[in-house]
């Protein structure tokens, strides 16, 4: 048995775009609840309350202008950050800034020693830019942790993106970095963000260690448990990282309300104990896990209960068999072909 820190703050509550937004901030709430529920919390997982992160640790990531844009816009609350996504309101500063404090908490009580493994699940903001929010993210929690890891002399950090998104934000600040990050997601030259094609594999010292998987519409667990066995684990591998953050968004879940993929529990929980397997092989476990997306709050809370449950005390998972999906799932044919194609380009691109 080990145990986890998770960061939680009923502060997470105030990164709220409204109630007919989609993303639903009660999702990290609820996740505590059913924790609490089970009596996991104090036993397999302490739990431990951030700070909104400081300008010095958002200025890791983001230009100053950036940060007094988003304070000028948290004080009167009106308009957008981006191009329409993401609207601002009163406060938005110091809730995504205590998001970013809660990632940067868990990096830190794991890069001491005091714990293995850690979780934000209120962290997990992929699309957001040095000077740019975008896809309802603010502040770059993962590159900004990866940033600061970097500083204190941890140089092979890995990042594995698992979001239905295209970690397009996490890409563009680490794309010249020889940081690895591998994203899968949805694709099909069309769906949000639109990046993330094969041949977008970094620059300088980053030329190689950018890995984007692009999945076709509809790609089910048959395709993904390929892509964990023959892309994410070797190349996690040859990398032979010191430090793993996984962002575990959920919404590649079948049925999410932004999603195109259709992946079951039976991923998650594939991706997470490969990597979990590859923390304790070459990192002494160091790993922390993020939120992301995940717009069927029911899916992702029971998806990240799961992943809690298998970091602490993965013999107990049987116990919780109502929350794993009961049928896998398969790729329709016109697209498992394609999805095989890309698996191919992958492996030859990268020397697999
Ligand atoms: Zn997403
Ligand atoms: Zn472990």
């Amino acid at each position: 048995m080990e145990k986890l820190v998770l960061s939680y703050s009923d502060k997470y509550l105030d990164y709220n775009f409204g109630p007919w937004h989609p993303f639903k901030p009660y999702r990290e709430k609820r996740l505590m609840e059913l924790l609490s529920k089970h009596g996991l919390l104090n036993t397999y997982v302490d739990v431990v309350e951030p700070e909104p992160a400081s300008d010095e640790d958002l200025m890791l990531v983001h230009t100053r202008d950036y940060i007094e844009y988003v304070k000028k816009a948290s004080e009167t609350g009106l308009g957008y950050l981006d191009y329409g996504d993401t609207p601002a309101f009163k406060g938005i500063h110091e809730a995504a800034a205590v998001r970013v404090g809660g990632t940067l908490l868990v990096t830190k009580l794991v890069h001491e020693g005091r714990y293995a493994h850690g979780f934000n699940p209120g962290g997990g903001f992929h699309h957001a830019k040095p000077s740019e929010a975008a896809g309802f993210c603010v502040y770059n929690d993962i590159a900004i942790a990866v940033r600061w890891l970097r500083k204190r002399g941890v140089r092979r950090v890995a990042v594995v993106d698992v979001d239905v998104h295209h970690a397009d934000g996490t890409q563009e600040v680490l794309n010249g970095e020889d940081v690895l990050l591998i994203s899968t997601h949805g694709y099909d030259g069309n769906f949000y963000p639109g990046t993330g094609w094969i041949d977008e594999d970094g620059v300088g010292p980053g030329k190689g260690l950018k890995v984007n998987v692009p999945l076709p519409p509809r790609t089910g667990d048959d395709v993904y448990s390929m892509v964990v066995d023959e892309v994410i684990r070797p190349i996690i591998e040859r990398y032979s990282p010191e430090f793993i953050i996984l962002q575990f968004g959920v919404d590649a879940h079948a049925g999410d309300e932004l999603g195109i993929l259709n992946l079951t529990t039976a991923s998650y929980i594939k991706v997470l104990n490969t990597v979990h397997e590859i923390a304790h092989k070459y990192a002494d476990g160091r790993l922390v896990l993020t939120g992301g997306g995940g717009y069927n709050v029911w899916n992702t809370v029971k998806t990240w209960f799961l992943a809690v449950v298998l970091l602490t005390n993965p013999e107990m998972i049987n116990k919780y068999g109502d929350y794993m999906d009961k049928e896998q799932t398969t790729t329709p044919a016109r697209y498992y072909e394609e999805a095989l194609y890309i698996i191919d380009a992958i492996k030859e691109r990268f020397g697999l």
